[in-house]
């Protein structure tokens, strides 16, 4: 058996967040009744012209910064001609010979050791339609129906070099893009929705080998275990077809989720010929340089910066500020309670516990609530208990935490006059079990601090009894 090294590239398309279209007016926004979001433009009627969306143009250049790419001021669209009944127009408008950005990277982690990917290109380009077939596919179908709605959003296709290596590293690859464009707040990348969607060249080399494999392409890697397992399939469907002796055939594929393989779609000699040309309906794009900086500025921290950020300046661990990067909300939400006083670790505690599946349901609480709660806890205003109680009650409470303390009654007990009686009480109960104690089983001192504190209904200060507690059991 040969061993062989795995060449991966990707191309994804990122449905970009503008309120209208990329070359016409209409909305973009997602679940409107079929064709009620179209017009003369994105329909492709004759005679209806086409103008760039200025918001498109944006997003795609912070894009390109965020990605370390090179932004050209100067790009051109092209016309790629083909027919099919998603595309009204039958040509689409992209970017072929002058895309906007080109030679960029985004470098990620996997398992802990930091890797990266080069970036070859990003380019501007409008959505097709959705097409919905009455059978499995439009071959075996009686009718198929079309909404437009979706025709004419405007997408970045971002190419990366084939420089991955495994089947793990394109998800991790993914999932790192995925977390910058919403950072950056360019797309929902919802790929439920088709908002991201993925492509992916895979070919096998000899195990060191300069010369690359024959590649195949796989189209339908919709989700981030769509990505990784079909890839891993392609995997080892090539190395069984090449240690066979067998040829690998230049092709385009399609993943089958459900059969859980990959299954031919058309052979390269079938690849239709698109005849581009340069889009004779829009002036190439010529942007201003102080415009391209002022995108370039607008650029916030992206992920990778706010994980070396947590962990170099706030002493976070590698899981807890993956933790914060990933869910976004909750690093913003961190980094406002940071400086208010409290200890880090205790504020990420907070944020990872209870209060994470809290806030999922409910939303977030303000930074200014949850610091008072954090503060009335570590001063022992109220135990840990309690504090969780009150944690609860500020999803459905407009009060502060200290009005919530003081409206439920919750205030700890720390007053030795107060609890000296019920300690006093719960001993002489259990004078056999003190007894006991005072021979050397000194493991009842837990269960008599149990019994104080249920006595106490929860409230008394446990510290205040673990001493009143050794003061009367030395005796
Ligand atoms: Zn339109």
């Amino acid at each position: 058996m040969t061993s062989y090294d795995t060449v991966i590239g990707l191309e994804i398309h990122v449905a970009l967040l503008t309120e209208s279209k990329f070359l016409c007016s209409c909305n973009t926004s997602f679940g409107a009744p079929p064709n009620s979001q179209c017009c003369p433009v994105c329909l492709g009627l004759p005679g209806a012209l086409p103008l760039i969306n200025e918001k498109a143009v944006e997003y795609a250049t912070r894009a390109g910064f965020a990605l370390n790419c090179q932004v050209h001021y100067f790009s051109r669209f092209d016309r790629k001609n083909y027919f099919y009944p998603d595309l009204p127009k039958a040509y689409q408008i992209t970017q072929d010979a002058f895309p906007l950005c080109t030679g960029g990277f985004l470098e990620y982690y996997m398992d802990d050791q930091l890797v990266r990917t080069e970036i070859t290109r990003i380019h501007l380009e409008e959505e097709a339609g959705k097409l919905i077939h009455s059978g499995a596919t439009i071959v075996d179908s009686d009718y198929s129906l079309v909404d437009y709605n979706r025709a004419g959003i405007p997408l970045i296709e971002i190419v990366t070099a084939p420089d991955i290596h495994t089947p793990k590293q394109a998800r991790l690859f993914l999932e790192q893009l995925r977390l910058l464009m919403n950072y950056i707040g360019v797309s929902d990348t919802k790929m439920e929705e088709g908002s991201l969607r993925c492509d992916a060249n895979i070919s096998l080399k000899p195990a060191g080998s300069s010369v690359l494999g024959t590649k195949v392409e796989i189209k339908n890697l919709n989700s981030f275990r769509a990505l990784e397992r079909g890839l891993e399939f392609e995997e080892r469907r090539q190395s069984q077809l090449l240690n066979r002796g067998e040829a690998i055939r230049q092709e385009s594929r399609t993943w089958d989720e459900r059969a859980g393989r990959t299954i031919s779609m058309r052979s390269k000699g079938d690849a239709p010929d698109y005849r581009i040309f340069p889009e004779p309906d829009l002036p190439p794009l010529n942007l201003d340089p102080v415009w391209v900086s002022l995108i370039e500025a607008s650029v916030p921290e992206l992920p990778l910066e706010r994980l070396r950020r947590l962990e170099g300046e706030y002493g976070l661990s590698r899981y807890e500020s993956t933790f914060l990067v990933n869910y976004r909300d909750f690093g913003d939400l961190f980094l406002s309670l940071a400086p208010m006083g409290i200890e880090h670790k205790s504020i990420v505690n907070f944020l990872m516990g209870d209060y994470a599946r809290l806030a999922r349901e409910h939303g977030h609480l303000t930074a200014e609530r949850i610091a008072e709660l954090l503060k009335i806890t570590s001063e022992g205003l109220i135990s840990p208990a309690q504090a969780k109680e009150v944690l609860e009650e500020l999803f459905s409470s407009s009060l502060s935490p200290r009005e919530i303390v003081e409206q439920k009654g919750l205030q700890v007990v720390g007053d030795p006059a107060k609890l000296g009686p019920i300690v006093a009480e719960v001993l002489s109960t259990h004078l056999e079990l003190v007894g006991r104690y005072k021979n050397g089983e000194t493991r009842l001192f837990a269960f008599f601090v149990g019994q104080v504190m249920r006595a106490a209904q929860g409230k008394a200060d446990p510290e205040v009894v673990n001493q009143l507690l050794r003061d009367e059991l030395a005796d």
